[in-house]
């Protein structure tokens, strides 16, 4: 069984490695940031108070993500394994977590992985990521550039930046990071559950270095 939590800044390869997770071993992804992506773009209430906070690269409030993550996390395709990809970003997030597999759901975490890369390499990657709009599917201008420019390789749908891969906001999202979130590899060392991947290199090696892991 693999109920994992992903951590690592953004751009560490959460959501690639996440998509190569899932179709080995059937398990389901859950990021909160494509949730929040889908409200926004569906401009539901949601989407509309989510926004604020996204273009800004801040964090959306803690009480309206544990609660995007319960009901998500009640559902029956849960049962079988999940990733949680972007979540928990701060302490009350992890503790609300904690709390809610323990006493609600009766489901134990079984791995945290924590992608290391530096932040020299972040904003490259970063500011070269492309996704599609209509599929949702991962490219990078220079590493994993599609076959025609602009076009997704897999459904033909347009590639687009996300509204907070831009350089002023990379810089305020690797700076929450660091504030709020890095402090989580701590609470997590504690449950023996813990590993640290190497994020840098390869896709693929990386996906070896996880797969060594949690098999
Ligand atoms: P991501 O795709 O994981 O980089 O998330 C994009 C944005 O969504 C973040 O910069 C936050 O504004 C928001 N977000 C996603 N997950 C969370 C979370 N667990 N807590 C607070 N905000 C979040």
């Amino acid at each position: 069984m693999i109920n994992m939590v992903f951590l690592g800044p953004p751009g560490a390869g959460k959501g690639t490695q996440s998509t190569k997770l899932v179709e080995e071993f059937g398990i389901v992804q859950i990021s909160t940031g494509d949730i929040l992506r889908n409200a926004v773009k569906s401009g539901s209430e949601l989407g509309k108070l989510a926004k604020k906070y996204m273009d800004e690269g801040k964090l959306v409030p803690d009480n309206v993500i544990i609660g995007i993550v319960k009901s998500r996390l009640q559902q029956d395709d849960c049962k079988n394994g999940f990733i949680l990809d972007g979540f928990p970003r701060t302490i009350p997030q992890a503790e609300a977590l904690d709390d809610m597999l323990k006493n609600e759901l009766n489901i134990e975490l079984t791995h945290i992985i924590n992608l290391n890369v530096p932040d020299e390499l972040i904003m490259e990657r970063l500011t070269g990521r492309r996704s599609c709009s209509k599929c949702g599917a991962a490219f990078h201008i220079k590493y994993n550039p599609s076959k025609k420019e602009g076009i997704c390789d897999l459904c033909g749908g347009e590639l687009i930046q996300r509204n907070d891969d831009k350089e002023e906001t990379i810089k305020k999202r690797l700076d929450v990071y660091h504030k709020q979130t890095a402090q989580l590899q701590d609470y997590y060392k504690r449950s023996g559950k813990y590993f640290d991947v190497d994020g840098t290199g390869d896709p693929e090696d990386i996906f070896e270095r996880i797969k060594e892991i949690v098999k």
